[in-house]
């Protein structure tokens, strides 16, 4: 029996007993990783009975990986998420210094995972910086491989950028001598992926407005550009599905079409306070949407419920927002929330939402019920529980 998930002509295949790789995870992920697998193992039970279940997979990654193979992120284990298409990773340090690259970036960049998708929304019960954390739920798709994650930038005074400051000097371009240089690439091709992923989540989901976030008033051949091709794919691929100007009095469109609208970086981080229900779905460059992706988390509560996931063609890894909390680690004290709510996502990937609307559920009910991690106990006034315990609550509230 094939048991792994497959993806063909842009759907995915999955069978009833999937085999799914899974990274634990540096620092914390040794305390909120099993926890999380445990939870979704008794909701797919719930739900599935003994029809369905998932075959987790460990596959080596951060220092996990350094220390049982010298290499912290094997050539096996990007060949086992190639395999299986998909995997549910916990955070992992980056380390600094020492020539190494984020092995985050990496994995990305070697699966062609490019878009980073956060889906942000009030967990029932979870402590918020505002009056109505329910206003805000959107999900942002923010471009993953270019701009200024394509890493390219050269040391002041080097060779290299010098070499860079007097090609741009005989374009006519003043740059002050002795400058570090950054270049910040901004492709067609890697702007329409992005935008026809989030254009095809509103077409799946009923959703009514995307909306382009650029800073394209200051960079208009790039931020700019991002604006106009995402535009123009939208009236090319998605035609009489979409318009362009709000719609009525309320700017809302016609049953069934999308608004595609765009607003300035800066100006969205004041909308998403201000107006919060006006939107649905993101579409942003890389930097803006890095950016927007954490303001709009704490908005609804901070990082520690915040899910997120990088997806490609064919390929997706779905990965807890926060990092590895090193100060933390090994003491069953850390929030597995994020991670939770990215298996979630996982799960609606795969078509098993209703493990994941089960699992929502129990989250909101167990935090209602003031049972909680140290993060969320400190700011609701209540004593902590574990994260093996939260665990144990939630799947009795499954
Ligand atoms: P971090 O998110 O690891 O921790 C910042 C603080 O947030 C922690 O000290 C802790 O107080 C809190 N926190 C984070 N997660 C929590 C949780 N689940 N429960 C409770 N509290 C939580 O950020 P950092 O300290 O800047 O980074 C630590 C390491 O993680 C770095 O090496 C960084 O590069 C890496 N990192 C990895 C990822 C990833 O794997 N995707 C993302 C961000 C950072």
């Amino acid at each position: 029996m094939n048991k792994r998930i497959e993806y063909r002509d842009g759907d995915w295949i999955v069978p009833d007993h999937p085999v799914i790789p899974y990274i634990e995870g540096d620092g914390i992920g040794v305390d909120i990783t099993p926890s999380v697998l445990r939870v979704v193992d008794h909701a797919v039970r719930s739900e599935f009975g003994e029809t369905r279940a998932i075959q987790w997979l460990e596959i080596l990654a951060g220092e996990k990986a350094l220390s049982a193979t010298g290499d912290l992120l094997p050539e096996a284990t990007l060949e086992a998420i190639r395999a299986h298409r998909i995997c549910l990773k916990g955070p992992l340090t980056t380390p600094i210094g020492g020539g190494f690259r984020s092995i985050n970036v990496t994995l990305r960049q070697v699966l062609g995972l490019y878009a980073c998708v956060r889906p942000v929304f009030h967990v029932a019960g979870v402590p918020s910086p505002v009056k109505a954390p329910d206003d805000l739920n959107l999900i942002i798709f923010r471009e993953n491989l270019e701009d200024v994650y394509a890493g390219i930038e050269f040391e002041a005074n080097s060779r290299d950028a010098d070499h860079i400051i007097s090609v741009l000097e005989a374009m006519g371009k003043t740059v002050l001598p002795g400058s570090a240089v950054g270049i910040k690439p901004m492709s067609r091709e890697r702007t329409e992926q992005l935008v026809r992923m989030a254009l095809r989540h509103a077409v799946d989901r009923r959703r009514s407005v995307v909306t382009l976030v650029h800073k394209g008033n200051i960079q208009k051949f790039t931020e700019g550009a991002f604006k106009t091709w995402g535009f123009e794919l939208a009236r090319r691929e998605f035609g009489d599905r979409v318009v362009f100007e709000p719609q009525g009095p309320d700017g809302v469109p016609p049953a069934g079409k999308i608004l595609v609208n765009d607003r300035i970086a800066d100006a969205m981080f004041q909308q998403l306070l201000l107006r919060p229900r006006e939107y649905q779905i993101l579409a942003t460059p890389n930097l803006n949407g890095d950016y927007l992706s954490d303001a709009a988390a704490a908005q609804v509560g901070g990082l520690g419920m915040a899910p997120g996931a990088n997806i490609g063609d064919g390929y997706a890894v779905f990965e807890a927002t926060h990092g590895s909390a090193p100060k933390h680690a090994g003491q069953d004290k850390a929030n597995p929330g994020s991670l939770l709510l990215s298996a979630c996502m996982m799960l609606e990937h795969i078509g098993w939402a209703g493990v994941s609307t089960r699992i929502r559920a129990a989250l909101g009910a167990t935090v209602q019920q003031g049972v909680v991690t140290y993060d969320l106990a400190r700011l609701m006034g209540v004593s902590p529980v574990p994260t093996s315990v939260f665990a144990n609550e939630l799947i009795a509230n499954l």
